[in-house]
């Protein structure tokens, strides 16, 4: 580990942060009784956005015309609304960690294969939860005092997408510092780290960077910062004594995968030239059939390839239907970045395939 490793030049880099700007914070009586909402509350009104406060605990007036009208309005929309009570009661997401949590619903980014598609309801505007220290304070509940407990907190959200707006990563990473059984794991596809470098994590957050080949991040993932962006910041982070990882999804067979994919592994070895501690988890592409019509309807000029003829339906235990590369193509891709990964970084672990 280097303490403020120097910053590369891995590209021509954009040294400017990436930050989301909403053109309307709105939040509901119940944040504002909040002290975490009032915190958040200063944050905004600090960067000049427009602020509403509502008079009823209810988000509307985000629908459009069409499905891609309310797209458009909520993504530029934070409301900033208390958890509901339903999320106080955990369920555990294998195979990244024993359990999830939420500090918000929605993202600001626009991947054109966003795994939010389908699963969350309503228009995808991006919540942020006012009730924080409640929602961190609920998660001792669910430690083992026997053995480590994970936590992921990235599963409805980008959580430092939203960061400059609400700090509310940084109070995750400070709470689980003070924990000596749960781990905190989280991931995104932003840049902004300078504020979470000096905090006191104890090594017990793992930061997590979405990568993908140049040609796949610069076609489906609109709003985020580049990929090298984010090498940058995985290398302040890694220099910060931090656990990190990258998540290499969603993996596709595009053309000259093998070259384009092998450039992105040379690149993140570049950034991570020094010792840290670091995971892959390898994601291929998948989608289903309610994923697939929310895409087509938010993204309708989209180059990305949903063909259900072209794939293996796989089905979980509860009948859900998604669609899978074939046997054969992810056997390969497995093998290929399975090499690659272990020739370019030997002690870094791979988590898993999917
Ligand atoms: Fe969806 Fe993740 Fe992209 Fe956000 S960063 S738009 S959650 S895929």
């Amino acid at each position: 580990m280097l303490a403020n490793p120097p910053e590369l030049q891995l590209d021509n880099t954009d040294t400017q942060q990436h930050l989301w700007m909403p053109e309307q914070v709105l939040f509901t009586p119940s944040a504002l009784d909040e002290d975490w909402g009032q915190q958040i509350l200063t944050r905004v009104e600090s960067l000049g956005l427009p602020v509403q406060k509502l008079k009823q605990n209810r988000i509307t007036g985000l629908r459009g015309e069409t499905e891609r009208e309310t797209y458009v309005k909520s993504k530029r929309t934070l409301a900033v609304v208390t958890a509901p009570k339903s999320q106080f009661k955990l369920t555990p997401i294998p195979p990244s960690a024993d359990w999830q949590f939420h500090l918000a619903q929605g993202c600001p980014a626009h991947c054109q294969y966003c795994y939010l598609a389908g699963s969350l309801q309503g228009p995808p505007v991006i919540r942020a939860y006012a009730n924080l220290p409640e929602i961190l304070d609920n998660l001792k509940n669910y430690e083992n005092p026997e053995k480590i407990t994970s936590y992921e907190v990235s599963c409805y959200t980008d959580p430092l997408g939203i960061e400059h707006l609400t700090g509310s990563l940084a109070e995750c990473i400070r709470y689980f510092g003070s924990r000596d059984k749960a781990r905190l794991r989280w991931v995104t596809k932003f840049d902004n780290v300078d504020n979470l470098l000096s905090l006191p994590h104890n090594g017990n957050t793992r930061c997590r960077f979405s990568i993908n080949a140049a040609s796949i991040s610069r076609s489906l993932e609109g709003g985020t910062a580049s990929v090298m962006q984010r090498l940058q910041a995985i290398r302040k982070l890694a220099g910060g004594g931090y656990k990190i990882g990258f998540v290499i999804a969603p993996i596709m067979p595009i053309e000259n995968w093998r070259e384009e994919y092998i450039q992105l592994l040379d690149a993140a070895r570049t950034a991570l030239n020094f010792d840290c501690d670091l995971t892959f988890e390898l994601i291929s592409h998948r989608f289903t059939p309610g994923s697939k019509g929310v895409l087509q309807q938010w993204y309708p000029n989209s180059k990305l390839d949903l063909d259900e003829s072209k794939r293996s339906i796989k089905r979980n235990k509860f009948g859900g239907v998604k669609y899978v590369y074939h046997k054969d193509t992810m056997k390969e891709l497995r093998n290929f970045f399975q090499n690659a990964i272990d020739e370019r970084f030997p002690n870094a672990e791979i988590l898993y395939w999917t």
